[in-house]
């Protein structure tokens, strides 16, 4: 039986000094679509513009990956590297006839387009040079010989069939005149020969599309699998920018959104599967299909991004998200945490997971475990400190010496010391918890004291009830 060959889906970003998250979708798409098929995903840098391709740029890009977890097979490749082997192709399809040496020069482009635009014709460049066999010793670039007539149809999984009329094709331009390819030719060389098999990326390359074909064509290559993806707009509709908030994957890292919940928001950005929004690595491996990727623009909407993170935070492993933490930390340039602090993060991770929406969430709700004594009450937590409520944490320090440290009990200890002062239990948690946590919001008093434990606590109170004195 024929085995069906393997998919071969890939990633070619330019280095731009970040990860766009455009960028960051189109891989997790090519991911999602190749892991989930028992393919390969691989990674080319297009670095053939040396201006903008320094080595911090490069590293961005493979940061950006690292941090959404897209593992690719093999080493990066660069685009830049391969420059010989795309000039190699250029000079075959010269000697095929599928592409021709241009002796034209700027000026002489630049009259040509002046005088069609003055006769009103198609402004688009027809070398004189591509039915000629004289050859000056003079500079040249090898264009592509591209069909005049007839029509190029682009057979897209997204867009359906595209056709182009391929009397507006120019005659795109290989090589440079000083030997360096063009982006429009090495892109379809290194596709080929690194076995691309689908090329899933932004609709911004469906034009690119109708030229590229041309020289797998020319070169009797097969052709890739097309899937132009609508690209991502802002919550208004328009074009994303800056003002529709971060366009870097970084910048999410450092707001401290879980990977896995932007790897599940940005999959939905575009693709769906009836209507889950919530779902798993697994579940996007298993689910992500061509067909699900929607033909308009997906919007960027943030209050759904922290939404889907709260979902990934309150699912996730306790020891996880402190990794999570840690690695928030590392990114954001901020102190680790001790080896204690993490301990006790893990212990508390239960009572502060449920509702946070991003990890420094978590730290915050967190601090009552990762502060030592003396804690720095707030401003609204001494408020609460009055001598009355003093005097009910001096008693219950002497009540909570020798209560069983559990749930229960500790329940029974509060509940009875409210109604022996006449008070609402919330009466009394205003000022356990300002001694607990030294602030006003904060998981709830039972799950602090659990966390803490029974001496901590007691110091604790006893800090608190001293105050002032
Ligand atoms: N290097 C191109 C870009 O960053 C992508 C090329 C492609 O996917 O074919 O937009």
């Amino acid at each position: 039986m024929a085995q069906e060959a393997q998919i071969v889906t890939r990633i070619a970003p330019s280095p731009t000094g970040y990860m766009h998250i455009g960028t960051a979708r189109t891989a997790l798409f090519n991911w999602l679509y190749a892991r989930g098929r028992g393919g390969k995903f691989v990674l080319r840098i297009e670095d053939t513009d040396r201006a903008r391709s320094t080595p911090e740029a490069t590293q961005a890009i493979l940061d950006g990956m690292a941090w959404l977890g897209l593992d690719y097979d093999g080493e990066a490749v660069s685009q830049f590297a391969r420059a010989d082997r795309h000039r190699l192709v250029a000079l075959d399809m010269l000697a095929k006839g599928h592409a021709y040496k241009c002796f034209s020069t700027q000026d002489e482009i630049a009259a040509f387009r002046d005088a069609a635009k003055a006769e009103g014709r198609s402004t688009l460049f027809l070398s004189p040079w591509r039915d000629r066999d004289d050859h000056p010793d003079a500079p040249y670039v090898i264009r592509l010989k591209a069909p005049r007539d007839g029509q190029t149809i682009i057979t897209d999984q997204v867009q359906g069939d595209v056709t182009i009329q391929n009397a507006t094709l120019d005659d795109m331009i290989l090589l440079r005149s000083d030997g360096t390819p063009t982006y429009m030719h090495a892109v379809v060389v290194d596709d080929h020969d690194m076995g691309v098999t689908h090329v899933i990326r932004g609709d911004d390359h469906l034009n690119n599309a109708a030229r590229q074909i041309q020289i797998y064509r020319a070169m009797g290559w097969p052709e890739p699998v097309w899937a132009h993806i609508p690209l991502i707009h802002g919550e208004d509709g328009k074009k994303l920018s800056k003002r529709h908030g971060a366009t870097g994957v970084m910048e999410y890292a450092e707001m401290g959104i879980p990977a896995a919940a932007m790897r599940n928001y940005l999959a939905r950005l575009g693709w769906s599967h009836g209507d889950d929004e919530l779902f798993t690595d697994a579940q996007a491996l298993d689910w992500f299909d061509l067909s699900g990727i929607g033909k308009s623009p997906a919007r960027l909407d943030m209050k759904k991004l922290g939404n889907v993170a709260g979902w990934h935070i309150a699912n996730a492993e306790d020891a996880d998200l402190v990794a999570q933490i840690a690695q928030y930390l590392d990114i954001t340039g901020r102190d680790a945490l001790s080896q204690v602090q993490q301990d006790g993060l893990t212990r508390a991770m239960y009572c502060l997971k449920d509702r946070a929406k991003s990890l420094p969430e978590l730290l915050d709700k967190g601090r009552f475990v990762l502060e030592n004594r003396p804690l720095n009450y707030d401003e609204k937590a001494v408020n609460t400190l009055d001598p009355v409520s003093r005097g009910i944490l001096r008693e219950l320090t002497a009540q909570l010496q020798n209560a069983s440290w559990t749930r229960d009990t500790l329940e029974g200890v509060l509940n009875a010391a409210a109604v022996s002062h006449g008070l609402k239990f919330g009466k009394l948690a205003g000022p356990l918890r300002a001694a607990l946590s030294g602030r006003t919001v904060s998981p709830s008093v039972f799950d602090m004291m659990l966390v803490i434990g029974r001496e901590e606590t007691l110091a604790r109170l006893t800090e608190a009830a001293s105050l002032g004195d």
